[in-house]
């Protein structure tokens, strides 16, 4: 059986950062729930356990510490796997492979390449990989608790570009058509689930559903679903 903060009410709890469309963004009928491609596999993951999906949605730089501190059984935010992160927690297989994207607005021509980047005012999600990449390429960093937040900077003209992941990239682009997207050659990243690294029976569980999905199609129809 599995163990975890969950266990005496049969929930999975799972924290989220739902500001990162298509992964994980607030929505519904009500305008309130939290959904997208990570809640869809966390609940499938929660279902192959037992157990009934809660959603705990919170800043996205708190997440680590609250699956360590035992408040939530598993992290489902579009996270990226780090050795820096493998440090504090265990990660699934990957699910999916990302890479980080540049947004600017339409009419700034300056950026080509990475070489481009150097002394470029950033925007950044606080505590993503773009906001430790960023400080390869400048010291003028600023980190919103939000990518949400990181674009709107942009639009307002207070920094030259947002670095961010590629698909809810390409999502708040397709809302704010006075942007542009840049791909440059920035390393693939994999998303994978995490849970605290004394939950190893959690982790096999959730690398079985994954397993299991990948093989029988449900993995390939959600992310039909939930990517343009
Ligand atoms: N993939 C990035 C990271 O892990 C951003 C994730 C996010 O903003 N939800 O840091």
């Amino acid at each position: 059986l599995l163990s975890g903060c969950g266990k005496e009410k049969d929930y999975l709890v799972v924290g989220t950062n739902a500001a990162f469309p298509p992964f994980e963004y607030v929505g519904g009928v009500s305008g309130d729930q939290v959904m997208g491609f990570d809640i869809d596999l966390a609940r499938k993951i929660a279902e192959d356990a037992g157990k009934t999906l809660k959603v705990e949605n919170m800043k996205f730089d708190s997440l680590i510490v609250a699956l360590n501190a035992g408040k939530i059984d598993m992290i489902a935010s579009g996270m990226t796997i780090t050795p820096e992160r493998q440090a504090s927690v265990d990660f699934s297989e990957p699910y999916y492979e990302a890479t980080q994207v540049v947004l600017v607005n339409k009419q700034d021509d300056s950026i080509h390449s990475l070489a481009d980047l150097a002394g470029k005012h950033f925007a950044v999600q606080l505590g993503s990989t773009a906001d430790i990449m960023a400080k390869k390429y400048t010291q003028s960093v600023t980190a919103f608790n939000t990518g949400f937040e990181a674009i709107m900077e942009l639009k307002n003209g207070k920094v030259d570009l947002v670095l961010f992941d590629s698909e809810p990239a390409a999502n708040y682009l397709a809302k704010n058509p006075q942007l542009k997207l840049i791909s440059l050659d920035f390393p693939p990243e994999f998303y994978g689930f995490a849970v605290a690294k004394s939950q190893p029976e959690l982790l096999a569980s959730i690398n079985k559903t994954l397993a299991t999905i990948k093989q029988n199609g449900e993995y390939d129809a959600l992310l039909a679903k939930h990517m343009k």
